[in-house]
């Protein structure tokens, strides 16, 4: 197998769906490489707001973008990543007064926390992590260069971009400027939907806020300048791709680009890439409907590392995910399933000399690559790796494995876990002990024993009373339907 992946032939297939054009492109990084180093992809990540600690929804756009970091590296590339921590906003700020510390002190907690559900679940730490608050001044000297060029004006002491002399505002998220008030404000970090108006750079220091002393006057950065300074910092003033979750689109990435290229006279991010949606058991996620899920929260119901990222990467990240518990035992047999297939190829004997099964292997690798350069079809990825599991295993029932093929097979385990990093089982150790069941999960159940028990199906009806009795549940039927408590 070709390692040097950097020549342009092994790439040129790799195209991902830009929200700026609404179209599947060829992608390729600005800068080529030079003196035998290979290009490098600037990438930009909006990070967590480290107010609380980031739930499940957060993890499908980060696992998407450790996906596209990983697949971008096994194709050659070089990266250089950025993701920024928001450890300043209008709900920290009220909360670490109401909780009477100061900002860092509040959020220290948080970003530790995300660290941690980073590690476990394997997603690799961007080139530079950044916080907001570290760069301050960075922030200020980008309002000064838009305020030179008059985008911005001054309100009360805040100073506001000037939307309608951008006249490209809305090209990414192709929002209707029809019903903009020009001159209208907007100064909290919290938008509601299609409400384009002025923005604030810098907000006016307000009694017993936190706040710093600049040139622009006493307060504290907008939300959206924070991206557009921490990216053109590190990135420079175009970046190859800036990724998030779809509901930044608008106004957050709007603003990132009003800002950045009013600034720059420049494109400011070549590749927009957008995480659809998370949904649970189909329903919207939210505190109110009791089916929102923090990362710890899976992990104290014995859900493993392993098993929640391959549910998350299953689905290509332009698509809507339906995260289920049955899905989440589905992802968690399939994540037993390559590991077993591992322990197979390494303690079997098999006998001497090479079959068919190395060239199957090479399709197999280069199917998985194909499906990830085609704007990362991970579920197409994974049917190449279960294709090959299933037809390796026929093999080897056949007693038509062979030694010689063993290196081939481990090589493409390799290849998928270099971008699914699933099939170390240390990732695991220490979760999943004590598996409770969380309510949504008790009622899924239940509400699948009550469609058995209609279709009189009594043998599937036992066994899903006895799995929940296995985890302290009892149920009971009762002339208005099945009521359960925990023993
Ligand atoms: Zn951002």
């Amino acid at each position: 197998m070709n390692d040097s992946l950097v020549a342009r032939d092994n790439y040129k297939m790799l195209r991902f769906r830009n929200t700026l054009t609404g179209r599947v492109e060829e992608f390729a990084p600005l800068e080529p490489g030079s003196a035998g180093r290979p290009p490098c992809v600037r990438i930009y990540t909006c990070g967590p707001t480290v107010y609380d600690f980031a739930h499940i929804g957060n993890f499908r756009t980060f696992v998407f973008q450790d996906i596209l970091r990983r697949h971008l590296r096994a194709r050659g590339f070089q990266l250089l990543h950025v993701m920024n921590i928001t450890d300043v906003d209008d709900r920290i700020i009220e909360n670490a007064a109401a909780a009477g510390l100061s900002l860092r002190d509040y959020t220290e907690k948080f970003a530790q926390a995300f660290f941690e559900d980073m590690r476990a679940l394997n997603l690799e730490m961007p080139e530079h992590m950044v916080r907001a608050t570290d760069h301050v001044p960075d922030m200020v000297a980008l309002i000064q260069r838009l305020a030179e060029k008059s985008f911005t004006y001054t309100s009360d002491g805040s100073l506001y971009f000037r939307i309608a002399k951008f006249p490209a505002y809305g090209k990414l998220s192709k929002i209707d400027l029809g019903g903009i008030q020009p001159g209208a404000r907007v100064d909290v970090d919290r938008y509601e939907k299609a409400d384009a108006r002025d923005f604030a750079l810098w907000k006016a220091r307000k009694p017993g806020e936190h706040f710093w002393d600049s040139p622009v006057g006493p307060g504290r950065p907008g939300w959206h300048i924070e991206c557009s300074a921490m990216a053109m910092k590190y990135l420079g003033e175009t970046l190859d791709i800036h990724t998030g979750g779809i509901d930044l689109a608008f106004p957050h990435h709007e603003n990132e680009i009003a800002q950045s290229e009013a600034a720059t006279g420049k494109p400011f991010a070549r590749f927009w890439l957008h995480a659809e949606h998370l949904i649970v058991e189909g329903e919207k996620m939210s505190k109110s409907l009791g089916n929102f899920f923090t990362l710890r929260d899976l992990f104290a119901r014995g859900h493993k590392p392993s098993a929640i990222r391959y549910l998350l990467a299953s689905v290509p990240y332009r698509r809507q995910l339906n995260f289920t518990f049955a899905g989440l035992q589905q992802a968690a047999s399939s994540v037993e399933r390559l590991r077993n297939f591992r322990l197979r190829l390494r303690t079997e004997k098999f006998s001497a000399g090479e079959s068919a099964a190395v060239e199957r292997a090479r399709q197999a690798v280069e199917a998985f690559g194909a499906a990830l350069d085609d704007d990362l079809n991970s579920a197409e990825a994974l049917a190449a790796v279960f294709n090959l599991v299933r037809d390796t295993n026929a093999f080897m029932d056949r007693g038509e494995f062979r030694a010689g093929d063993v290196a081939a097979l481990e090589d493409a385990l390799a290849r998928f876990d270099a971008v699914l990093a699933v099939l170390d089982g240390q990732m695991d150790a220490g979760f999943g002990a004590g598996a409770a069941l969380s309510d949504a999960e008790v009622d899924v159940l239940l509400s699948e024993r009550q469609k058995a028990r209609a279709r009189r199906d009594f043998k599937r009806s036992d066994e899903i009373r006895d799995h929940l009795a296995q985890h302290g549940i009892v149920v009971e039927d009762t002339k208005d339907g099945a009521r359960w408590k925990r023993a």
